[in-house]
């Protein structure tokens, strides 16, 4: 038997998970690092702290597997998205924290961008919407900050990159610096069209491309782990966004697949295949993977608060006291009893967006329970994520039939059948809920010749299925007081004189 192990580097923990060639999980290590909020709206992790937490939890998943290390094929890597890191060349010392993807510090540099009238070139080019959230500007941010760093940057002396490229060159025994066209799609300087970096925006964020990593396919042989690690060297073979990965994990590999992450938030993804999709929607245009040089895209849209309410529900309200309690709870009760929850506790994303809208419970009665309120909170996320893929297929002009789910609020079935009677599609539950580790390995796999197309599309298999089954009436009738909810939702919040 032959393995791959993906390296899972996630927001709050580093996880290494093996699969053997059948597409089994043979086992998982994951270790969780600190956060660092150094004023309020900042976020950093230190970058060893990601680096040492990723070789231990690698150590200890091949520990607890007795898989032989001569038998492991490949490694992949995933990661969390748009965090940025800067660190030397000569010694690969980083020169700073990373800047988490939520951190809010160069809010006034993209103000900066969007009022010297750059919004639609960025847009245009990168197909993001400009927000501090992508790597542009927390990169020009430590530019500016870093007393000599933009010089050290001309003189080629530092070396920017996302976690996956941070991860490719301290991991490799070639130290390369690499990053994959996914993860290049994110950071608000990469032209998704060209498949280049853009030279219109480093010069508008005053970034040296002397910084910049090589871009690479999602699939391919990018360097060999340092033999110091494993005792061997071992090809590492693919790198890929943690949402990406995850459409790739779910298989969705034709034009039109979507699937979509039930976890704090939602992240819904739909391949749109070899043309970009520009949405009218304010959905995110990126790339799903690039693989022997051709990009494939995607649309992405997600759903700040999904399981989040279903956390506020135990820990706020004391309603309940597991979150897999919820779902007996909504189903003790026939329907929602007319209570619509609209969980806006940040505002509203795509399609909607007013960040001055604010959660609000509408049709309260005396019979109300509080059956009903947890009913209408995981509703709330069936019609957030319904919302986000209307949004989609009226972008893309591609309607599918099915979606694929995996996240943690995935595991609720009542959700799981809502979610499939108010899209009116499928929903497939698959057996591997790993679905970023499954394809980060499976991306890894491909390219060492381990799985060839066709048995990729027969790794992940269906757990559960559920059909819609809901007539058309009753769909419409929910939809329209849904509507009418968040519009009670909007402009609450107002900003003080
Ligand atoms: P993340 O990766 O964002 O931390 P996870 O994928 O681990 O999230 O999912 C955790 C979220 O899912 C939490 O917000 C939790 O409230 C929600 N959740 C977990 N189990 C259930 C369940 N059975 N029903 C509804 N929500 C759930």
């Amino acid at each position: 038997m032959k393995y791959i192990v993906a390296l899972d580097q996630g927001t709050t923990s580093s996880r290494a998970v093996i699969f053997d060639q059948n597409g089994s999980m043979v086992a998982k290590h994951g270790i969780e690092f600190p956060q660092i909020y150094p004023k309020p709206g900042w976020v950093e992790h230190n970058p060893m702290d990601i680096l040492n937490s990723q070789i231990t939890s690698l150590k200890m998943a091949v520990e607890k597997s007795g898989v032989d290390v001569a038998d492991i094929e490949a490694i992949g890597i995933t990661n969390q998205r748009e965090t940025t890191l800067l660190w030397e060349r000569s010694t690969g010392k980083p020169l700073c924290n990373a800047i988490v993807w939520q951190c809010r510090r160069s809010a006034p540099l993209v103000e900066r961008l969007k009022k010297d009238g750059l919004g639609n070139m960025l847009r245009d080019a990168t197909g993001l919407i400009p927000d501090a959230y992508f790597s542009g500007t927390k990169l020009q941010w430590l530019l500016d900050t870093i007393s000599g760093a933009r010089k050290r940057a001309l003189n080629g002396e530092l070396c920017f990159g996302t976690v996956d490229c941070f991860l490719a060159w301290h991991l490799s025994a070639e130290k390369v610096h690499v990053t994959d066209a996914s993860n290049a799609a994110r950071t608000m300087l990469y032209n998704i069209y060209d498949q280049k970096w853009d030279e219109r925006l480093l010069r508008a964020m005053n970034i040296p491309a002397q910084l910049l990593p090589e871009v690479v396919d999602s699939s391919r042989v990018i360097g060999h782990l340092d033999k110091s690690i494993l005792g061997r060297e071992i090809p590492i073979a693919s790198m890929a966004g943690d949402q990406h990965a995850a459409l790739f994990g779910q298989g969705c590999f034709a034009p039109g697949m979507a699937k979509n992450t039930y976890g704090t938030g939602c992240f819904v993804l739909m391949n749109t295949g070899k043309t970009p999709v520009r949405s009218s929607n304010e959905l995110i245009t990126t790339v799903a993977w690039r693989i022997d040089g051709q990009p494939r895209y995607a649309l992405e849209g997600s759903v700040f608060v999904g399981g989040a309410v279903i956390q506020w529900l135990r820990d706020e309200m004391k309603l309940i006291e597991k979150a897999s309690d919820s779902e007996a709870i909504a189903m003790s009760v026939p329907n929602n009893g007319n209570v619509y929850f609209v969980p806006a506790f940040t505002g509203l994303g795509a399609p909607h967006w007013d960040m001055y809208s604010r959660g609000t419970i509408v049709g309260l009665t005396r019979g109300t329970g509080r059956a009903h309120i947890v009913r209408a909170a995981l509703e709330s996320i069936a019609y957030q994520t319904a919302d986000v893929v209307n949004a989609m297929s009226a972008d893309s002009g591609m309607k599918s039939t099915v979606m694929r789910v995996d996240g943690g609020a995935s595991a609720n079935s009542f959700l799981m059948q809502f979610q499939s009677d108010i899209l009116g599609m499928r929903v497939l539950r698959p057996k591997v809920l790993e679905t970023t580790a499954m394809g980060a390995a499976m991306l890894a796999g491909r390219a060492v010749g381990m799985w060839n197309d066709r048995e990729l599309e027969k790794l992940q298999t269906a757990d559960r299925e559920f059909v819609p089954n809901m007539d058309d009436v009753t769909r419409n009738n929910l939809l329209k007081k849904w509507n009418r909810a968040i519009e009670r939702s909007r402009g609450w919040e107002i900003e003080e004189e």
